[in-house]
């Protein structure tokens, strides 16, 4: 996914960085990401920019996809963080820079690392299902390993907890004290699993953690709070389990470490300096040029268009920022 509201983002938060539980209702915004697709963003926030390493949460659907063009994303680079697709219905088609050719689905998992530099497309394929419904996640990677060679994983062997109340799958990282832990490769301490809620139940939390929720399908009340797709419940650090009730619904468990390192989320940039920022969109820009040999992002092959061409900087100083205030 791309993000187009790269002005947006650089922005003063008056979040807390807090250090114990919370309960505080982020608000989604409604974000288009191509000319065709508009997602739900909870992050980043201008009062909340990071959960753990969780530094972008959008979330979609279920949009009918089959009489309109549907998700239609070209190429577009990426540098510093890791891409969590997700779906609950529909197919996306995933092409990178490294070849990979893969479809997301429900139930499987595909994670980006971006490391210095990969550019991808995702499109609905003509043969797909008629709604899409899913969600995309960005998690930072820290200093030490933001560099790391790109690469892709499609993972379709998730762990699966049966909890009273709740069927949780694991992305990415354990689910607290139950020993289940993804496959999937992350750089920090951190958690993302779907809670299939029905009934009423108890999810086990890492309290060294800080932790979110985001609501997919149907209504889950979370820590006492009815919530429906849309918001993101920010929970704060401490706590060792969550309540959660539902009939039916659905939600995305995010936690994690938290992220101390001050980070600069440009456009499809995770990086630290304004410097960076430039020479990555420069980089870029040059390697759209007629015969430019392709540089450190690759070359997208078998996508059916031009790639994303970078929005213009801003005039002032991009400035890295703390994960709240
Ligand atoms: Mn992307």
């Amino acid at each position: 996914m791309s993000n187009r509201e790269a002005s947006r983002v650089e922005t003063v938060c008056v979040g807390e960085a807090t250090s114990g539980p919370a309960h505080e209702v982020v608000e989604g915004r409604e974000v288009p990401i191509s000319r065709t697709s508009l997602v739900n963003r909870t992050l980043p926030h201008r009062d909340r920019r990071m959960v753990g390493a969780w530094c972008f949460v959008d979330t979609y659907g279920p949009d009918a996809v089959i009489t309109l063009p549907g998700m239609r994303v070209p190429p577009h680079p990426h540098t510093g963080l890791q891409t969590v697709s997700w779906l609950l219905e529909g197919t996306i088609e995933h092409r990178d820079s490294l070849g990979s050719l893969q479809r997301v689905v429900p139930g499987e998992l595909n994670l980006m690392t971006a490391g210095r530099g990969i550019a991808h497309s995702e499109v609905s394929p003509p043969d797909r299902p008629s709604t899409l419904h899913g969600a995309q996640l960005w998690i930072a990677l820290p200093d030490a390993d933001r560099r790391v060679e790109p690469r892709f994983e499609h993972v379709t062997d998730l762990p699966v907890v049966r909890l009273p109340g709740v069927v949780a799958t694991v992305l990415v990282g354990e689910l607290h004290g139950t020993g289940r832990r993804s496959p999937a490769r992350v750089h920090t301490p951190l958690v993302g699993a779907d809670l299939r809620v029905d009934g009423v139940a108890q999810v086990p939390l890492d309290p060294a953690f800080e932790h979110a929720v985001v609501v997919l399908d149907g209504e889950v009340v979370v820590d006492g709070e009815a919530l429906r797709p849309g918001p993101l419940l920010y929970l704060g650090c401490g706590r060792s389990t969550l309540d959660v009730g539902s009939g039916g619904g659905r939600c995305l468990l995010l936690g994690g470490e938290p992220f101390e390192e001050e980070i600069l989320m440009w456009w499809n940039f995770v990086a630290r300096t304004h410097e960076e920022v430039v020479a990555a969109r420069e980089e870029w820009m040059a390697s759209l040029a007629e015969g430019a040999p392709s540089g450190r992002f690759g070359q997208v092959v078998g996508y059916d268009g031009a790639p994303l061409p970078a929005p213009a900087l801003p005039t002032s100083r991009l400035r890295p920022r703390g994960r709240a205030r």
